[in-house]
């Protein structure tokens, strides 16, 4: 699933690669063809493409520098490439591997490919005073300098699915695309918390380098407002479990609920920063949210996310491989289904969980996954009504 991220928290910085050699055994490492943005325009690269391999981002340097809005000569008698604007001249030093600019030598990756002259894009970015992101969802770099630019997401839907066409379609492909993204989606809920496991179900997400969406519940935030406070800072989505989680005041009538959901929702909001309307109601939303509740959650804008797998890891005490079978034989039976829809998972901040987490995350890995938290600006309907308005 595409998702555009908030400008630059998601936005990977590229390694500057020294550590890598451009040799034989790295012909082995996977190539990914990209697109690259100069301010607010993509920048065209008629027949020999820019890639990523390794952790470095390669570029033809003569389009790039046309799109830098200079000049790009080729000096035989030296090997070298030049690049020159009104005030700026930078030289790339074929034999030498390097970039020379006024006073200053950066060693640099320069070689020939299908007759064109690769550098590294980072350093021939930043030497000219370019910031350089890397909006890796969308295999989009980005250069600007201080002109007016717009945000990543405003660029990302500017121009929308002729990103697809400036990374695969213009001009030969000089080396193949890898496979496509899996398309198969998981998205792993942690209700109930926070509480004294969180922290350690964080460490265990931050060590896969993934984020998840946790369901609080009011009473628990402000009994454990920094772990609360954690879960927002570690990127992870936070949804609204009522104040109580307690059925008998929660289900005899619309305001009890609603207050409680209104409550949780300011609550989280003071605690943690994140201002979230994702509702996870207690035990499930069926049977007990009927029409009534349904229309007073649509009226005040809310959502609502009920699961497709329960792990059951709130009755297993401490089996713990019966929760990755409740996983297993889940997914088997979505499998089924044969839909690419994205998939909910049910968990609780258990000790049982923490203890089986990473093999759940490894199993699913396997199958093909990735995973992704909540996304308020690409939400998707998964509730047990299938009420399309929640
Ligand atoms: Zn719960």
């Amino acid at each position: 699933m595409k998702k555009i991220k908030k400008i630059l928290a998601a936005a990977l910085l590229f390694v500057i690669a020294g550590t890598l050699l451009w040799s034989k055994a790295s012909a082995l490492e996977p190539v990914k063809m990209i697109a690259v943005g100069v301010n607010d325009r993509m920048a065209a690269f008629p027949d020999a493409k820019p890639y990523i391999k390794g952790s470095t981002a390669y570029v033809p340097i003569r389009f790039l520098g046309e799109a830098f809005g200079g000049n790009v000569t080729y000096d035989a008698k030296t090997n070298s490439v030049i690049y020159q604007n009104k005030e700026q001249k930078m030289i790339f030093d074929i034999r030498g591997q390097k970039i020379i600019y006024g006073q200053k030598i950066i060693s640099c990756k320069i070689f020939d490919q299908n007759g064109r002259t690769y550098a590294e894009l980072r350093l021939m970015g930043e030497t000219l005073g370019y910031k350089v992101d890397y909006l890796s969802k969308h295999r989009v770099v980005r250069l600007y300098n201080s002109e007016p630019h717009l945000s990543h997401p405003g660029f990302i839907s500017q121009w929308g699915s002729r990103i697809h066409d400036y990374i695969y379609s213009k001009g030969p492909v000089v080396v193949p695309p890898s496979k496509p993204a899996s398309q198969k989606t998981v998205y792993l809920t942690f209700d109930d918390g926070p509480s004294k496991f969180t922290s350690e179900l964080i460490a265990i997400l931050n060590h896969n380098d993934i984020h998840a969406t946790f369901f609080q519940i009011g009473q628990n935030v402000k009994e454990y407002p920094s772990a609360a406070k954690k879960v927002a800072d570690n990127g992870n989505y936070i949804g609204i479990h009522t104040y109580t989680h307690d059925a008998s005041k929660l289900y005899h009538g619309t305001a009890g609920f609603m207050n409680e959901v209104s409550m949780t929702q300011k609550l989280i909001k003071q605690t943690t920063g994140v201002a979230t309307s994702l509702v996870r109601a207690p035990y499930g939303s069926k049977p007990y949210l009927t029409q009534a509740y349904r229309d007073q959650l649509a009226a005040g804008h809310y959502k609502l996310w009920d699961w497709d797998i329960d792990t059951r890891d709130w009755e297993v005490r401490d089996r713990s491989d019966l929760v990755l079978n409740n996983v297993k034989s889940g997914v088997v039976s979505i499998q089924h289904r044969s839909t690419k829809e994205p998939m909910v998972i049910l968990m609780h901040e258990k000790s049982v969980t923490v203890s089986i987490l990473q093999k759940v995350i490894d199993y699913l890995k396997t199958q093909g996954y990735t995973f992704e938290k909540y996304d308020p600006a690409h939400h998707i309907v998964k509730n047990f009504w299938n009420d399309k308005r929640l």
